[in-house]
């Protein structure tokens, strides 16, 4: 293991009280996501360090961490001023460039050269060995030397970390996840701002297909290459989806079919200590999204709804969409069950007390406790068996 990748705090290192916290937890989630690498961690209140040797592999997991704001492949020697030369040579050999700037950071204030003068002697030795000028404003490399009490760490670039907060330290909220864009794309938001995920998704067999399933299943463990935790709850809907279809009017059966998703949603939010309901709903798309249908729907909870591309243009859901990953496998052609038997004229307006009143034609809490029962978890998202799936 002759490697050493430093890591460096994101967002993280500005909340004071919660930095142990914050740090044990982005530890924590780093060695679960290198499970199966052979590395070993180290840390401090200001950096991370991970000893390895397969570093490729290793750096590509890390820019899925949320939490880690750069990604540093660094070479530790001994502060001894030759060596340091030496190394920053070898280093500057290995690239393509016309200028470059030596930035020393003097952490051990015991070295007696100060930082300014060690640029111009390291800076000095470069100009004599290679063909190459300083430009102190936008150099092509920068070489950073940092002197620090257990030895000097040099490196030239800095690969960007992804931010956001560690996942988890917020806790967990449950992702109602269907096969569309939006909610993995929600998901991945939420995952980002330190939130893990329980996912939940509704299938209403034979209405709806086991690709339909599958392609759930599969970009959930898509998401979860930022997690390492997420489980999915599938929940059989058919028979309240049926006694919708079989008690309300046509224009309204997406808003009830809605409101009973809330209600089980809650449910099993509790029952799975998630403290959100997290969706992707976004404001305007169809016609269960005016903000009255959201209202109307939403009415059925008290618990907090997080929808985080309710602001965002579906251009700018997909764009994320891509960069994570799930685009290719969401717009795979499988219905989902909001999607089979959709009205000709759903309500864009929908009235409450008109919910209610159809409600109350049917025993929709028998077929809600029925739906809650008959749960069947996924775990083991990182098992191939899902990962391969379509
Ligand atoms: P998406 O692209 O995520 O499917 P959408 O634009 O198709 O969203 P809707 O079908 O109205 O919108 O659903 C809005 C949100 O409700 C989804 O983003 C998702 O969070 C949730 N949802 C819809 N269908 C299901 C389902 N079958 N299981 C779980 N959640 C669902
Ligand atoms: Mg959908």
């Amino acid at each position: 293991m002759n490697n050493l990748i430093l890591i460096k705090y994101g967002e993280l290192t500005t909340k004071k009280a919660n930095r142990n916290e914050f740090i044990r937890r982005l530890a924590n989630n780093i060695k679960n996501i290198l499970n199966g690498e052979e590395f070993s961690i180290k840390f401090d209140r200001v950096r991370m360090y991970i000893e390895c040797s397969n570093v490729d592999s290793i750096v590509n997991k890390l820019k899925r961490v949320f939490g880690i704001h750069g990604i540093v492949i660094c070479h530790k020697v001994n502060t001894n001023i030759d060596t340091i030369k030496e190394k920053v040579l070898e280093l500057l050999k290995n690239e393509n460039f016309n200028t470059f700037k030596i930035h020393t950071k003097r952490a051990d204030k015991s070295f007696e050269i100060h930082s300014m003068e060690f640029n111009n002697i390291i800076g000095g030795y470069v100009l004599k060995n290679i063909k190459s000028k300083v430009d102190v404003h936008n150099p092509d490399v920068l070489v950073t030397i940092e002197i620090r009490p257990e030895g000097t760490f040099i490196y030239t670039n800095e690969i960007k970390g992804i931010g956001g907060y560690p996942v988890g330290i917020q806790g967990k909220g449950l992702l109602m996840l269907s096969g569309g864009i939006d909610s993995p794309t929600a998901g991945y938001l939420a995952l980002k701002r330190g939130v893990d995920l329980e996912c939940l998704y509704f299938e209403s067999p034979p209405h709806t297909s086991l690709e339909a399933k599958n392609k759930v299943i599969k970009l959930a463990s898509i998401i979860n290459e930022y997690s390492g935790n997420i489980k999915v709850n599938i929940v059989p809907f058919t028979k309240l989806q049926e006694a919708i279809y079989k008690n309300v009017p046509d224009s309204y059966v997406i808003t009830i079919m809605r409101r009973m998703m809330y209600r089980i949603a809650e449910r099993v939010a509790l029952i799975h200590k998630c403290k959100v309901i997290i969706n992707g709903e976004s404001i305007g798309q169809v016609a269960s999204q005016t903000l009255t249908s959201m209202s109307v729907i939403n009415s059925v909870t008290n618990f907090p709804v997080i929808r985080p591309v309710a602001c965002m243009d579906k251009l700018e859901i997909i764009d994320i969409a891509k960069k994570i990953n799930t685009y290719e496998t969401s717009i795979l052609p499988y219905e989902d069950c909001c999607t089979i038997f959709l009205p000709t004229h759903p309500v864009i307006n929908p009235d409450i007390n008109k919910c209610l009143l159809y409600e109350m034609s049917f025993n929709y809490e028998q077929l809600i406790e029925e739906c809650v029962n008959n749960i069947e978890t996924i775990t083991n998202l990182k098992n191939e068996e899902y990962t391969d799936l379509l």
